[in-house]
């Protein structure tokens, strides 16, 4: 036997007649341990990012290999979460790599009560026509003291949690240059 234990099968072995008797070291390894390979030793770039789930805001560093995501973890650097990320963050990964994602345009008329199919062209052919019409009907120079405001009060956006911080940011890039002033988050709410 070796002098810490580390021959012995059962890891309760290992941590009594071992020198970890807190098992919380070599007595808890195993071959298989020892084999295991992590996602992220094994990426080509990490990207940063900050979890879109909650208003905390924590780091997380992005594992990318063959430009698919692998892994996401907190960013160690980050000092609000310092490399923790909770459950749902942890789980974010998902939010791009589930096959349960939706990736076609969904649509549900006026009045219907069925979801269809819609080609994005089409899709986004009818939001701008009802854009440019809204803000047509609903632009403000000035507002009822006669101070200019140059908005619109017609056009919202509320974004849900699954829309990553990068697409948030150009989400309210663009509704502001369209003078809409209600951009909201799920995140927030
Ligand atoms: S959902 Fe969790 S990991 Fe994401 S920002 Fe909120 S606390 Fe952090």
């Amino acid at each position: 036997m070796a002098e810490n234990g580390a021959s012995l099968p059962w890891p309760v072995l290992r941590q009594l007649l071992g020198r970890d008797l807190l098992g919380r070291g070599k007595a808890a390894r195993s071959r298989r341990t020892d084999e295991v390979e992590p996602r992220t030793s094994t990426a080509d770039r990490v990207a940063h990012s900050v979890c879109p789930y909650c208003a905390v805001g924590c780091g997380q560093n992005i594992f990318v290999k063959d430009e698919k995501i692998v892994q996401i973890e907190g960013n160690p650097d980050s000092p609000v979460n310092r490399g923790r990320l909770c459950p749902k963050g942890s789980a974010s990964k998902n939010l791009v790599t589930s096959e349960l994602r939706e990736t076609k345009v969904r649509y549900r008329r006026p009045y219907g009560t069925e979801w269809e199919d819609l080609d994005l062209d089409t899709a986004m052919e009818m939001v701008v026509d009802r854009v440019l019409q809204t803000r047509r009907d609903t632009w403000q120079e000035l507002d009822e003291k006669g101070r200019r405001v140059r908005r619109t009060m017609g056009i919202a956006s509320l974004g849900g949690a699954t829309l990553d911080n990068e697409e948030n940011y150009l989400i309210k890039k663009l509704f502001t240059a369209m003078g809409a002033i209600q951009v909201e988050n799920q995140a927030r709410i």
